[in-house]
């Protein structure tokens, strides 16, 4: 076992800001590709000329940064990701603000959680100042890639992932740190439309003292035949109850959820090491407090689900992340049957607390809490 001192963060830590070389695309896309591209990118299929590139070892701490032409990487068979999965990532956009300037949304936000899902996956924290700056100059050398189409963003994928080759099994002594980018239409086409959820019943997500809290690729490729299984139902997405008693809501795949409550008060399951702590969450919860709304952030149990929605004491619900910001819930199934959540189509408190977060994120309304990161 090699270990990862202190001495060796601590290192890694003293050695910043770390300048990024700059090395122009030499073949970028045709301008005439890249319209016809940015037309209808959709989501996650279409990407920029560059990419950010920084390595780490435990020797040299991080270095060679760089921005340079996004091509394949080459991996040899044996690193260490494609065997033990020591692989971590974020997900966050860049937003054309009302003033035309282009803006990240609490980037340092992304960044610590970054540091948080290193720690439990045994890898090095990259510090939050070349994680912002990794994408500040990456967003900067792709500009011209932001899509005009309505709702359009640029969505930034910093991920990073265990090189080392060797297949011991320990903390690999070689990381990868990478941004790309992926410009992206509205999620969904015409607004967010009412999802319908599938409760799992075979499959959890998370358990006390596993990764569930961490931004972890495992995660993703442990949910996906929850999901499957929940499109086999007619369902859109799944949602996963706690491990232990199967009975306390948790989150869906990629998803926070809150209810909404006849009182005009909201309830989200609290952050207790199974759930992702997602910004999205953190920034809807701090603009329903600033409003007066009361934030409950407590257990909430399935059949008291099924039970608030059938009596009318529970009126709305939905579910939110970086990717479709906020998506209402129209329709809860599993074996014991469905309910409804009010008329399953949009509510009225999910509507206006998503405008005024995305009011916020396009600089259309005032940012009283200093969420928006504006490029030069
Ligand atoms: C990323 C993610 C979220 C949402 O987090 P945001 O920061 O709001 O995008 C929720 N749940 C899971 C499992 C996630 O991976």
């Amino acid at each position: 076992m090699t270990d990862r001192t202190m001495t060796d963060r601590t290192l890694a830590k003293a050695t910043t800001p770390l300048p990024f070389a700059i090395h122009r695309n030499a073949e970028p896309v045709a301008v005439g590709d890249r319209t016809k591209l940015l037309a209808d990118p959709g989501f996650g299929r279409v990407f920029t000329d560059h990419m950010a590139v920084v390595r780490y070892s435990d020797t040299k701490g991080w270095h060679n940064a760089e921005i340079t032409a996004r091509k394949p990487l080459m991996l040899d068979p044996a690193s260490a990701v494609l065997h033990y999965a020591q692989e971590i990532f974020e997900g966050l956009k860049a937003y054309r603000l009302a003033d035309g300037t282009l803006a990240m949304f609490r980037p340092d936000a992304n960044a610590r959680r970054f540091q948080q899902s290193a720690r439990r996956l045994a890898m090095p924290e990259l510090p939050a100042d070349v994680f912002v700056t990794s994408i500040s100059e990456l967003v900067n050398i792709d500009r011209d890639w932001f899509p005009s189409v309505d709702g359009g963003s640029l969505y930034i994928r910093p991920f990073m992932f265990a090189s080392e080759v060797f297949l011991g099994v320990k903390p690999a002594s070689e990381y990868l740190y990478l941004v790309i980018i992926s410009p992206v239409g509205g999620y969904f086409k015409g607004g967010a439309p009412a999802v319908s959820i599938w409760v799992s019943q075979d499959y959890t997500r998370a358990a006390p003292g596993g990764t569930g809290a961490a931004k972890c690729g495992g995660n993703y490729a442990s949910s996906l035949v929850a999901q499957a299984e929940a499109t086999k139902h007619g369902c859109d997405q799944v949602v996963f109850l706690d491990a232990a008693e199967h009975r306390w809501l948790e989150e869906l795949g990629g998803m926070n959820v809150f209810l909404v409550f006849e009182d005009g008060s909201l309830q989200t399951p609290p952050l207790s090491g199974t759930i992702l702590p997602g910004i999205t969450r953190d920034s809807l919860m701090t603009l329903a407090r600033a409003e007066g709304l009361v934030v409950r952030e407590q257990p909430y149990a399935i059949d008291q689900w099924r039970a608030d929605a059938q009596s009318g004491r529970l009126t709305e619900a939905f579910a939110c992340g970086t990717a479709a910001v906020v998506t209402p819930i129209g329709r809860v199934a599993s074996p014991d049957g469905e309910f409804k959540i009010g008329a399953g189509g949009p509510g009225q408190l999910t509507t206006r607390l998503k405008q005024k977060l995305v009011d916020i994120q396009r600089g259309v309304g005032p940012d009283p809490h200093g969420w928006v990161h504006k490029l030069g």
